[in-house]
């Protein structure tokens, strides 16, 4: 990480193209796009290769 631009860590856009939500994740700091936080959610799943470990995160839980 060279950068210091916050970008999404699923699709990659910044702050200039969508909004974004900072979280923490083993002692990290990553940012995610509103359109892609459900799938953090979710889908958690979805974002291994990305996040370290990210398959064994626990999804929450939705009830629709
Ligand atoms: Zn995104």
């Amino acid at each position: 990480m060279t950068s210091t631009q916050p970008t999404c860590v699923l699709c990659g856009m910044d702050d200039s193209q969508a909004p974004l939500v900072r979280f923490q994740y083993q002692g990290q700091t990553y940012w995610i796009c509103t359109k892609d936080f459900p799938t953090l959610i979710h889908r958690p799943q979805m974002l291994a290769g990305k996040l370290p470990g990210a398959e064994r995160i626990t999804p929450g839980e939705h009830d629709h």
